[in-house]
């Protein structure tokens, strides 16, 4: 989404005024999505001296499935994981669930990094990449935190860490290699295997040096919230259970004043993901903040018996 998108605080500021009952709520968000992108830059340019960088792009890899960080080798990320909760764990603490856990959490991510010595944080970078419930339970036993607040703390810590790897490892300007045409097909984040939190249409793109329109705009993008990236997708496919055909995906939107807000849910295996139609609205959103901001429509969706295909803490009713 690059430069041109907006903060989450402006996005927030968007929504709240149309939706004024979600204040309190994206009020308390609003600080921690702030200080993640922030810290975005100064973490990238932190590791760049470790050396440690994003494995290469291998296109058979991708085509076949396998996300860029699948087996990524996550020792010497503990530095960084660090200096991540410095910052976000005391904006964490503010949140009513994660404050009876401050001790615990701040013994777990902010202990000193011993050198060639096995590091927890580490393990847990390495569960959430792999997806791993019983590996993250195990940690979650071991330091004593109930598993869904180390979930939602790690969440937070993780991914600012997860977008300096990304942020560092691509250049702003060339397109990422998993957005060429037919190379990645899934419905997870081609670099950490997430699924995402938000998709989004794009509006018809102007070629500027030929002025005429180089794409006709609609086409299905998905965004992860945990590496901030995006990809491609086919609009008609379910990206849960891959499904594909005529009435597989349904759309959900209020009947009036939608600007492009809406779930796209499938038929087939009940998941949804929260949409957002560019063409119908002015700017670019800042994507995570989107998601949050789409709250009224994940309860619409609980009512309907339907589950997040990213389930979240704001999802989970
Ligand atoms: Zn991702
Ligand atoms: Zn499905």
């Amino acid at each position: 989404m690059g430069s041109s998108c907006q903060s989450a605080a402006r996005t927030m500021a968007d929504v709240i005024a149309r939706r004024p009952v979600l204040e309190p709520v994206l009020r308390t968000f609003e600080p921690l999505l702030e200080a993640r992108d922030g810290l975005v830059s100064r973490l990238a340019e932190e590791i760049r001296t470790t050396g440690f960088h994003l494995p290469a792009f291998q296109r058979e890899r991708a085509v076949s499935g396998v996300p860029l960080m699948a087996d990524m080798p996550v020792t010497g990320l503990a530095p960084a994981m660090r200096h991540a909760a410095e910052i976000m764990l005391p904006l964490l603490f503010a949140q009513q669930v994660v404050a009876p856990h401050a001790a615990a959490l701040e013994e777990f991510f902010l202990r000193s990094v011993e050198e060639g010595k096995a590091d927890a944080r580490e393990n847990l970078a390495e569960a959430m990449l792999n997806g791993s419930t019983e590996a993250f339970a195990g940690i979650a036993d071991r330091s004593g935190i109930p598993p869904e607040v180390l979930a939602f703390a790690a969440d937070f810590v993780v991914s600012p860490v997860l977008r300096a790897l990304v942020w560092q490892g691509v250049s702003e300007e060339e397109d990422f290699p998993w957005e060429e045409e037919g190379v990645w097909r899934e419905g997870y984040c081609p670099v950490c295997g997430t699924f995402p939190s938000i998709a989004w249409l794009d509006r018809p793109s102007l070629d500027e040096k030929n002025a005429y329109l180089s794409g006709g705009g609609g086409k299905k993008h998905l965004h992860c919230s945990l590496c901030g990236s995006n990809w491609k997708f086919r609009r008609g496919v379910c990206p849960s259970c891959g499904k594909e055909g005529d009435g597989v995906m349904e759309i959900l939107r209020e009947s009036s004043g939608a600007r492009g807000e809406r779930l796209d849910w499938c038929t087939q295996c009940k998941s949804y993901c929260p949409t957002v139609d560019l063409r119908e609205r002015e700017g670019i959103p800042h994507m995570d903040a989107m998601a949050m901001g789409m709250m009224h429509l994940d309860m619409v969706a609980s009512h309907r018996k339907l589950r997040p295909l990213k389930p979240s803490f704001w999802n989970m009713f």
